[in-house]
């Protein structure tokens, strides 16, 4: 029986640095809804439209803008599938492995390249976020293969970061009657097809998963001691 779901994002958790197991698991086992938990739907937004320009881009012209052109030669594309019918069964975990690549490009030898949007200032391998868009990315890689989307030969990050400066902000194009617009710079993150990286950590999730109880929190996250103080206090009002 699959009794563990867990979405490709989660699993990255596990690589990174400041991974807390008691965080973790109570994610899993509350099926990710947990309270305070507040991501500004706009950067997904951005997310979304970047994409529609790709597409867009892609439908005109038969090929990506030249910004995308560290990706190989694009052919086409294909719409990513909702994270209901992306994912992969991994007995020997008895989970599920799901999730929602935000873009799937056809490259001209027939393979295709999975690719995640972030409106996000680049910087690199300094992204501290960077081991668990490395496993997110794998993860789907899985699942697509699986799916026989495609044979996949490129894995990317698309960073698009917003150009603010004053020079920008000045000129007469942005602005227009309804409002005004806002330029983004791209940079493509290769990031290494290394599948089989994942294998270790679906063993990690399924042990933290199997716990009782909550294990301890991460060393110099104080968040949970407030929480039990605040608890311990609701109880004597
Ligand atoms: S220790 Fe910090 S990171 Fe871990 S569960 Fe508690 S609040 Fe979350």
């Amino acid at each position: 029986m699959t009794d563990l779901r867990i979405s490709a994002k989660n699993l990255g958790e596990l690589a990174l640095p400041d991974f807390c197991p008691r965080c973790f698991w109570l994610k899993l086992k509350a099926h990710n809804r947990l309270p305070f938990q507040i991501f500004p739907g706009i950067f997904s937004s951005i997310d979304a439209y970047t994409k529609r320009v790709v597409h867009a881009w892609i439908d005109r012209n038969g090929g990506a803008p030249v910004w995308l052109k560290g990706l190989g030669e694009v052919t086409g594309y294909i719409n990513p599938p909702h994270h209901s019918r992306f994912y992969i069964e991994l007995p020997e975990y008895e989970m599920l492995l799901t999730g929602a690549p935000d873009g799937i490009l056809t490259l001209a030898d027939r393979s295709i390249a999975i690719i995640d949007y972030k409106t996000a200032k680049y910087t690199g391998t300094q992204d501290k976020l960077m081991p668990m868009y490395m496993v997110q990315l794998n993860a789907y890689l899985l699942i697509a293969e699986h799916l026989d989307i495609g044979q996949v030969s490129k894995l990317a990050l698309v960073y698009a970061e917003p150009v603010t400066d004053k020079k920008t902000a000045a000129q007469p194009e942005i602005h227009s009657d309804e409002g005004f617009t806002m330029p983004f710079s791209i940079s493509v993150h290769p990031v290494p097809m290394e599948p089989a990286k994942l294998q270790p950590l679906f063993q990690r999730a399924r042990e933290i998963y199997n716990l009782p109880e909550a294990p301890d929190g991460r060393s110099g996250c104080d968040d949970c001691e407030r929480l039990d103080a605040l608890m311990l206090l609701a109880r004597k009002l």
